[in-house]
């Protein structure tokens, strides 16, 4: 990966495929890595859809989004600072000068081209933790419609799927029962067989 690819990763809009429930399989574009990381440190509350209104709906801080965009954005400040250039708050801005300014020095990139990389797997780990289903109705293999939860308490559909929200490698998608005498474990493309024959019914 050159420089300039590892900051194109993280500045440039974002295609990814999404799951849908119903078993379709989409495409959506969603802002850089950068905007997405800045974007979640302060997720608003439910109805934040609607303009006006005066009482607040309670900002939720997104901690380990803040901590990630706060860190991100010392490093930038500190690279800006070395080539003579002021720091500013907005991270996607911050980082393309500085790349434009820094192409035109002799600098070594490794250094910083691993820096934006580890920035990436670390922005996608805060943003898209692994998305879970829950399959309504019991385990194909123990037959339990239900489990003992961590406050024990019995709940119906022991079986869950989770599955990475980049669709790009269906291996990485696993389902697990969650009834204790079972423990079975679905993984890869047979787990979305098995998962569409039960939606299927
Ligand atoms: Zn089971």
């Amino acid at each position: 990966m050159t420089l300039a690819e590892a900051v194109a990763s993280v500045t440039l809009p974002v295609t990814t495929k999404v799951f849908t429930e119903s078993g379709g399989l989409h495409t959506v574009e969603l802002p850089c890595l950068l905007e997405q990381i800045q974007d979640a440190v302060v997720s608003s509350g439910k109805d934040s859809a609607g303009g006006g209104g005066g009482a607040t709906t309670g900002s939720v801080l997104n901690s380990a989004a803040f901590d990630e965009a706060t860190y991100i954005r010392r490093v930038i400040g500190s690279w800006r600072t070395d080539l003579g250039l002021k720091r500013i708050p907005e991270l996607v801005q911050a980082l393309n000068d500085w790349h434009m300014v820094f192409t035109r020095t002799s600098g070594d990139h490794d250094l910083f081209i691993r820096e934006i990389q580890s920035w990436a797997v670390k922005i996608k780990q805060i943003l898209d933790p692994p998305k879970r289903l829950e399959i309504v109705g019991p385990c194909p293999t123990c037959n339990e419609s239900h489990y003992l939860n961590g406050e024990g308490e019995w709940v119906p559909n022991p079986v869950v799927i989770e599955y990475p929200h980049d669709m790009a490698d269906l291996k990485e998608a696993r389902g697990y029962c969650r009834s204790q005498e079972c423990d079975e474990v679905w993984e890869g493309a047979t787990t979305f067989i098995w998962l569409r024959s039960l939606l299927g019914k």
